[in-house]
């Protein structure tokens, strides 16, 4: 890793080492003096950070529940292509959504996510707005014929019990489990589940953001006319999913693949087309699926930092090495958890652990302010669990580095000798 030196913009911008490769960004363009002394001037008024940093490349380890910590090499990517896309003259921000340029962004975006999940052409993959809470109204007005149509919900956090709130405007949802008496610790086992014969959809959370809560396998529809919907926000694409299971996937972005701003839908192509009539325009599937996500403007700068990261997810190996690496960061901090003698404990049940979001409290609650405050500096932010919740949450996704949750884990260890 070489630290920038010249005297070119982006010297200015990188506060980071970055690799030796020369950006696209120096090759093509060539500054003026104005633009230079524009430059300069955000790079001067940029605040301090208001924690020490984790290393030498001033950034922390970003432990938030999303928007959440992104590759690094992906946020350089983007910052050397910012001020000027390819030799485009302009940054993507700037640019027409119908341009040659982000009509490849978006197309490989969608070629590259296809790839990584094996996504057939029975599917189509959508770029949308409105995040994974829209999607809680779009399933059902979609998916149902009418106001009248029966579908199931297993509630296993406050995402799904959301999901289900929603769907009660537009369906009859039936709640055919819930682990709310038991703190949504637990999933159920799914030879126990009263699914209702006429069910259109079974709808889950495959991965509780708030109470780290994640399916390791999925239910099948009893009714055999009726799909699998499953809200991914939060860990989509950290690990192999068979697609073929499902009629409808949707994810917010934030978490694992991008910024906030665009939700990813992937939906059976022969279930599109059946809205609810009072679906707006932009709520119904067949509207994005006949334009490929451009029937209106769309979230150019969140697709295109999207597309970056399935591209990066690809050059790792695909999602069977993403898995891996997120089984061994999710393992250490566990086992730590579980090693403390209950000075720290995780309520979920073992199996159903989460890879993405492990929440935990101290045997002493008094204790938790001082442990996030002395994490944060350290440069390990964002340890405070879910107001709903309390206690602390290590959100660790695709992008946070073993070292990050490293440094965690001694933290805990030292934490706990200093205060027993
Ligand atoms: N579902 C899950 C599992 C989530 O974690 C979140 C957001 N944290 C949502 C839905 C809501 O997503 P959005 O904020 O994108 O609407």
């Amino acid at each position: 890793m070489a630290t920038t030196t010249t005297s070119s913009p982006n010297s200015l911008l990188f506060h980071h080492s970055t690799s030796s490769r020369k950006p696209s960004f120096l090759r093509l363009y060539t500054p003026s003096r104005a633009s230079l002394r524009r430059i300069s001037c955000t790079a001067v008024s940029t605040p301090p950070p208001s924690v020490s940093s984790s290393a030498s490349t001033g950034r922390v380890f970003n432990f938030a529940a999303g928007p959440a910590i992104l590759p690094e090499s992906v946020i350089l990517e983007a910052q050397a292509e910012l001020f000027n896309y390819q030799g485009s003259g302009m940054s993507i921000m700037e640019m027409s959504h119908r341009s040659k340029e982000f009509d490849y962004v978006i197309k490989k975006a969608e070629s590259d996510l296809r790839s990584l999940l094996s996504i057939s052409d029975d599917y189509s993959v959508l770029f949308l707005q409105g995040g994974a809470t829209t999607q809680f109204a779009a399933a059902p007005l979609n998916l149902c014929a009418s106001p009248d149509t029966t579908v199931d919900y297993v509630v296993t956090g406050s995402w799904g019990d959301k999901a289900f709130k929603e769907a009660q405007k537009y369906c009859k949802p039936n709640l055919i489990w819930s682990g709310k008496a038991e703190k949504y610790t637990k999933i159920p086992s799914f030879d126990s589940l009263q699914q209702s014969p006429d069910a259109r959809y079974l709808h889950i959370c495959a991965n509780e953001t708030i109470h780290g809560v994640e399916f390791k396998d999925y239910p099948t529809p009893a009714n055999k006319d009726a799909v699998l919907v499953a809200d991914m926000s939060s860990n989509f694409c950290s690990k192999p999913v068979d697609v073929s299971r499902f009629g409808l996937i949707y994810a917010g972005a934030q978490k694992n693949v991008g910024p906030s701003g665009v939700t990813v839908v992937i939906v059976r192509k022969d279930l599109i087309g059946n809205a609810q009539p009072i679906t707006p325009v932009m709520l119904d599937y067949k509207t994005h699926a006949d334009t490929l996500s451009l029937y209106n403007t769309p979230p150019c700068f969140a697709i295109y930092i999207c597309g970056l990261v399935f591209a990066d997810l690809l050059k790792q190996g695909g999602l069977v090495e993403v898995e891996k690496n997120n089984a061994k960061k999710a393992g250490i901090l566990y086992d730590t958890i579980d090693a403390s003698g209950g000075y720290y404990v995780c309520p979920v049940e073992k199996s159903v652990r989460s890879l993405m979001n492990v929440p935990f409290t101290l045997r002493q609650p008094e204790l938790e302010k001082t442990f996030i405050a002395e994490a944060s500096k350290e440069g390990m932010v964002q340890l405070k669990g879910h107001r709903s919740v309390g206690g602390m949450r290590a959100s660790i996704y695709n992008a946070m580095p073993l070292a990050g949750v490293e440094k965690l884990v001694a933290f805990m260890k030292d934490f706990q000798a200093r205060n027993p």
